[in-house]
């Protein structure tokens, strides 16, 4: 089954562009030039992924990303201006999966696309056993994370990076092994990206167990060191 691609975006000749190209790599494409609609449309057809313009009239991207977040862990890719580096930081934090900056090749944009589709198909048929630590239980197959009784609620994004770090526990992964773990070969942002994800998955995790489980090692890179049981 094709996957079906949500976008949100209010200019006209972007939306007919994007269309253009994504249908022809056969997928299925929905189309909004508002917030309101567009989180409408997700609500009623639950698309595979959103392609979200960060800046909308009206409700802005922003928000859009947050109500989209709130009702389901749909992949999400922002549609940003060049200067707006201070947004993608912030729209990676609120959950969003990749940025694209314009003026973008709507080639490139199918391939991150094709990317995080496959990231989604890679993870679900592998038949995986829970990881189970001092503190956490990590359910790869339910995509499940608990500390206790209590479930750790973490974007799909989020959790690929907790998975690709508990799965080498004890050891140090640097930034660069995270991306390639995480988000593969089709990534052109910058390891920065790391730094925030590992920075959202560690106040999350660390508000309920109350203790450190992902350690910085200055200058390398995250080591998750929960103790195994
Ligand atoms: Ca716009």
């Amino acid at each position: 089954m094709n996957a079906t691609i949500l976008i949100i975006e209010d200019e006209a000749s972007i939306r007919t562009v994007a269309r253009a190209y994504l249908e022809q790599a056969g997928f299925r494409v929905l189309l909004a030039d508002n917030g309101p609609e567009g989180v409408e449309l997700a609500r009623r057809e639950r698309p595979d992924l959103v392609i979200l313009d960060l800046n909308l009239p009206g409700m802005d991207g922003m928000e859009v990303a947050a109500r989209l977040r709130q009702e389901s862990d749909v992949f999400i890719i922002m549609l940003t201006a060049r200067s707006e580096e201070s947004d993608r930081v912030a729209g990676l934090r609120i959950g969003a999966d990749d940025y694209v900056i314009k003026p973008f090749s709507p080639r490139e944009l199918v391939a991150r696309i094709e990317a995080i589709l496959r990231r989604r198909r890679s993870a679900s048929p592998m038949i995986d056993a829970t990881l189970r630590f001092a503190h956490l239980r990590i359910d790869p197959e339910r995509r499940e994370v608990h500390v206790g009784d209590q479930a750790i609620d973490l974007t799909a994004t989020e959790f690929d990076v907790l998975l690709a770090l508990a799965r080498r526990h004890g050891r140090v992964l640097s930034r660069e092994q995270i991306l390639d773990l995480v988000w593969g070969d089709n990534f052109y942002g910058t390891d920065r990206v790391v730094d925030v994800y590992v920075g959202q998955v560690r106040r999350k995790l660390e508000a309920v167990a109350g203790v450190p489980l992902i350690q910085t090692v200055r200058g390398v890179g995250y080591k998750f060191i929960d103790a195994v049981v």
